[in-house]
């Protein structure tokens, strides 16, 4: 038995206070729609995670996000991501963007100078260090920090439609 991925599944889901893990996009070129699922539905709903583009099961290829659109809403993922974002409160736009960069800076600077000094390097070396610690930190502390966010406070753009 294969799945039922129809708009009245998903709307069967969230009208019971569950979470879709599945939508059925189309592609505006060719017409063919194709089921996105899990982790990946999870990237192309959220529009803080970077997604440039998806696949077309009718061309079996990539596509660009504006050239598929939701036939339920008629809505491009493009528009959907920009709009989702724009729900956002700007506290969690905050904290789900750059804020999290802000203390991953910090402690990455200040492990990799106490690192650095702990190993005997010069303090300039040790600056130097630093400076690349600091922006490694960001990243990853940005990162961590991004998800955290979303599994505390949502909102989970995959009951979104
Ligand atoms: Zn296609």
């Amino acid at each position: 038995m294969t799945p039922d991925y129809s708009p009245e599944a998903w709307d069967a889901i969230v009208q019971s206070g569950g979470t879709p893990t599945f939508r059925v996009y189309v592609h505006d070129v060719c017409g063919s729609g194709t089921v996105v699922t899990d982790g990946h539905y999870t990237e192309l709903t959220d529009p803080f995670i970077h997604c440039d583009g998806t696949y077309c099961a009718g061309c079996k290829g990539p596509v660009h996000l504006g050239d598929v659109y939701w036939p339920d809403t008629g809505e491009s993922v493009l528009d959907y991501r920009r709009r989702v974002r724009r729900l956002t409160s700007f506290w969690l736009v905050a904290w789900r963007g750059w804020l999290g960069a802000l203390p991953g800076l910090v402690l990455g600077g200040v492990v990799t100078y106490l690192v650095c000094t702990a190993y005997g390097l010069p303090v300039d070396r040790a600056a130097a260090g630093a400076f690349s610690g600091a922006l490694v930190g960001a990243v990853v502390v940005a990162a961590v920090v991004s998800r955290v966010v979303r599994a505390i406070w949502g909102p989970d753009f995959r009951r979104v439609r």
